[in-house]
């Protein structure tokens, strides 16, 4: 089991301005599944990737990131965890735009220690497996947006993640580089990397094993998982047959 929340929470503001946002969340992912989490706006979704990337804190509840108990724990600790375990993928590609994309996928090596010529090494294998070997040192703005999310996904495998983490990794690209980015998610998904892939597109939701679908902070169903728990059977009516 490679994460596992119990009835996790999260509450922002205080007093009058108090807002729940995520309530008993309840969520278990096995090593090695790649599943969607979807939902309406504003239903928690970033929220909760936040939590299970460790650059938020839950409010109450239990979450374990490799058995290891997460809730509670200082921002060094959270870190240290993320470092290792966790590679991040936005829908606004968050590269460093003073950066080549060579340079990009290098600064998670820096940050972890590896020393240059291992950095150099490993950042231009990266980014051949992402077929952008002739655009190395290429800085952002001279990419499609395409081109820039493959770098950010370069850049989230750089220090072997157990966990890929997306949020709305195809929101910002055309359909065409949408469906590059699923493809290139799917290989990395049968070459073991776990990932959790927040989108509204359904079709994005198709290529997952399984489908957790929020709405008001909860998990309203868990469908198609091996440890999936069919039938909480609320949430789907609306969304039609697939
Ligand atoms: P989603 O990603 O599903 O659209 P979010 O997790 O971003 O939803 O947001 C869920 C709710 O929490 C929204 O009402 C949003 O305004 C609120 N929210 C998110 N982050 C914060 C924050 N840092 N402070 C206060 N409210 C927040
Ligand atoms: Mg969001």
């Amino acid at each position: 089991m490679l994460i596992r929340t119990q009835r996790l929470g999260k509450v922002f503001g205080e007093a009058e301005h108090r807002l729940g946002v995520l309530e008993d969340v309840s969520l278990s992912i096995e090593s090695g599944e790649m599943l969607a989490v979807m939902g309406p706006s504003g239903s928690g979704k970033s929220t909760l990737l936040n939590i299970l990337g460790c650059l938020d804190s839950p409010s109450s509840g239990g979450y374990w990131l490799a058995g290891e108990s997460v809730a509670g724990l200082g921002a060094e600790r959270l870190a240290a965890l993320r470092n290792r375990y966790i590679g991040f993928v936005f829908q606004s590609f968050n590269l460093l735009p003073r950066l080549t994309a060579l340079q990009n996928v290098e600064l998670p090596l820096l940050y972890a220690g590896v020393p240059a010529a291992k950095r150099r090494e490993r950042a231009v294998g990266l980014l051949g497996d992402m077929d952008l070997t002739d655009r190395a040192g290429h800085f952002p703005r001279q990419l499609s947006g395409g081109q820039q999310q493959r770098v950010a996904i370069a850049r989230a495998l750089a220090n072997r993640p157990a966990l890929i983490l997306a949020d709305e990794p195809t929101g910002s690209l055309e359909s065409r580089s949408g469906e590059a980015i699923l493809a290139l998610f799917r290989r990395l998904n049968r070459a073991g990397v776990t990932l959790l892939v927040v989108t509204h597109d359904s079709v994005v939701a198709e290529h997952a094993g399984r489908i957790v679908r929020l709405r008001d902070g909860r998990v309203v169903s868990d469908q198609g998982g091996s440890s999936a728990q069919n039938g909480a059977g609320i949430g789907l009516a609306d969304e039609g047959p697939r």
